[in-house]
């Protein structure tokens, strides 16, 4: 299988050259960009396999240049922020972003990322809108998406028709993180209040239905002030 290509846009010298060792060591091959406006020739120039975009450039937004990105295709895209820019974190992954990482981060964290987005691209790719997969299983937890059954441990658990909309919704995208925001409209259409009491709320019963222990999921993860991001399956 050929090397995938990946972009590094990212104007801080150090963390660009942190990223761009971890990545050959790992047999990708980087190319970077220091601004916006240079992301978005090298977009057109190399067609990467994926982008590690940072949201604060001396250029231009990064939210822009994500913008810029959409119009042209659907690459993977992962953001890389700071913590303070959790605003900017949910409206890129409510754009269209694959998923995040905060500053700092480790190397196994970034890789698992950029792992689960290229499976997905390829899964998207692969299938073009035709055969989904049949299940989700990881640890001792299954979901057959024809069956709409769920197992824990073999042992069927019986979620609502709301609850399992839920689990779905997540179990078809694995290890990555699905937006408060993208849940409530999958799971109820379009939503009139930012409140996601609800949904916090049907995810307590979710977790005392699925996890040995509700306060440490094992199953669910919170993303805190964005979503929920499911379990990777099994390889
Ligand atoms: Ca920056």
């Amino acid at each position: 299988m050929a090397d995938y290509q990946i972009l590094i846009v990212e104007d801080e010298e150090a963390i660009a050259h942190v990223m761009e060792s971890i990545l050959l060591a790992n047999h990708y091959i980087p190319v970077t960009a220091k601004t916006g406006g240079q992301a978005l020739e090298m977009m057109q120039a190399h067609h990467p396999d994926l982008v590690l975009l940072d949201l604060g450039l001396p250029d231009m937004d990064g939210i822009e240049v994500l913008r810029q990105f959409r119009k042209q295709g659907q690459v993977p895209v992962l953001v890389v922020s700071a913590r303070d820019q959790e605003r900017q974190k949910v409206e890129a992954l409510d754009l269209g972003a694959n998923d995040y990482i905060t500053k700092p981060f480790g190397s196994s964290e970034l890789l698992a990322r950029i792992r689960v987005a290229l499976r997905q691209r390829a899964a998207a790719l692969a299938m073009g809108g035709a055969g989904q997969p049949e299940r989700y299983a990881a640890g001792g937890l299954t979901v057959d998406f024809d069956k709409r059954q769920v197992k824990v441990d073999g042992k069927e658990v019986h979620l609502t028709q709301i609850e399992y909309k839920i689990v779905e919704f997540l179990a078809r995208q694995p290890g990555r993180v699905l937006t408060y925001d993208a849940i409530m409209v999958h799971v109820w259409g379009p939503f009139l209040t930012d409140d996601n009491k609800i949904l916090r709320v049907n995810m307590a019963n979710i977790r005392r239905k699925l996890e040995k222990n509700p306060a440490e999921p094992q199953y669910i993860q919170t993303e805190m002030g964005v979503g929920y991001r499911m379990a990777e399956e099994d390889s």
